[in-house]
């Protein structure tokens, strides 16, 4: 890795205009990874965009700096780099690429194991919980800024890819950067009490509607629930609402796969998938839907109704559960 950290930061040294780029549906890695790098190359008086197709979540607007980070602008614009944080494929970028006229260098930082490399500098660590556990030790190492902020959207990041520290990918070294950052002025009670206890009570309406909807299979050991779009109109629903209630199944004794189906507008379904063990790869699942991910965190968007997908996809789960004698 730090062969890869030396030529990053030589990317950084030698040019002047960057834009700063993460996944559409971004989660607290991809935006406090945006941000943490975005304010690291301006602390070096670099020109910075900061760009999601979706702009700033509003549950995430209390990111220090979170301003920062824009939806990208209609007319395309110059940069020298452009940064693909936590981005497995680039189409997943949406609309920010459309606004770079030109980049001579693409970047890709990323923890997905299905990451195929594009770009001209890739660094992958699918061992990483958190793209902002990549970043934390990309700055570390070659000594670029980390201020109070930075940190905060470092710490963000990685508490939110890993559970607040409790899914088996959190390590001693996760254990480690997360002290530093405190180190670095991180304020753990305010920032949990931000990310995890601050929620729209509609949020919570969603998730007693999803629980209407729950069913079990493969002797409740693959827990599922649904979300069609006449409910998420009727409550109001953002996208950034079901973002970890998911956890609600996976918390449930027994069960190894839990699921969630999401009607979208487009005539397709979001699929949310995670496991609890290693002998049950939802990525693999998921890619069979033109999807993709991590082995315990996956994801897609099937063509079809939410019946249909709902139909395939849990058969094909209960087909792989079965097989793994999990
Ligand atoms: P989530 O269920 O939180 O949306 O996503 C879990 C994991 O699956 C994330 O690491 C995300 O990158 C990946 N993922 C989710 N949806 C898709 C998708 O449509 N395509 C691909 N390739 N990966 C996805
Ligand atoms: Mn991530």
């Amino acid at each position: 890795m730090s062969e890869k950290f030396e030529q990053i930061a030589q990317v950084v040294r030698d040019h002047q205009r960057f834009a700063v780029l993460s996944h559409v549906r971004p989660d607290g890695d991809a935006l406090g990874s945006q941000l943490a790098v975005g304010l690291s190359l301006q602390k070096l008086g670099k020109e910075v965009r900061i760009w999601n197709e979706e702009g700033m979540l509003d549950k995430y607007r209390f990111l220090p700096r979170a301003e920062l980070l824009t939806k990208p602008p209609a007319q395309p614009e110059d940069v020298d780099v452009a940064i693909a944080l936590d981005t497995a494929i680039q189409n997943r970028l949406g609309t920010t690429v459309a606004a770079i006229k030109s980049a001579k260098l693409w970047v890709n930082i990323d923890h997905h194991p299905s990451n195929p490399g594009y770009g001209d500098i890739v660094c992958i660590d699918p061992k990483s919980p958190a793209t902002g556990q990549i970043l934390f030790e990309l700055m570390n190492d070659q000594k670029l800024p980390i201020d109070s902020a930075i940190a905060t959207n470092l710490y963000v990041a990685i508490s939110t890819d890993t559970g607040s520290f409790q899914y088996p990918n959190t390590t001693a070294r996760t254990l480690d950067i997360a002290a530093e950052l405190v180190r670095h002025g991180v304020d753990v009670g305010k920032v949990s009490q931000l990310t995890y206890e601050n929620y729209p009570r509609r949020r919570i309406e969603l998730l007693r509607e999803l629980l209407g909807t729950m069913r079990f299979d493969a002797n409740d050991r693959v827990a599922s629930f649904s979300l069609s779009l006449a409910t998420a109109k009727k409550l109001g629903v953002l996208p950034e609402d079901n973002e970890g209630l998911i956890d609600h199944l996976r918390a449930i004794r027994g069960v190894i796969v839990a699921a969630f189906f999401e009607e979208l507008a487009d005539g397709k379904v979001r699929v949310s998938m995670r496991s609890k063990s290693e002998k049950v790869n939802v990525c693999a699942i998921c890619e069979k839907f033109g999807g993709g991910g991590h082995v315990l965190a996956a994801g897609a968007r099937a063509k079809g109704t939410l019946a249909e997908v709902e139909k395939k996809v849990l058969e094909e789960v209960c087909h792989v559960v079965g097989r793994s004698n999990s």
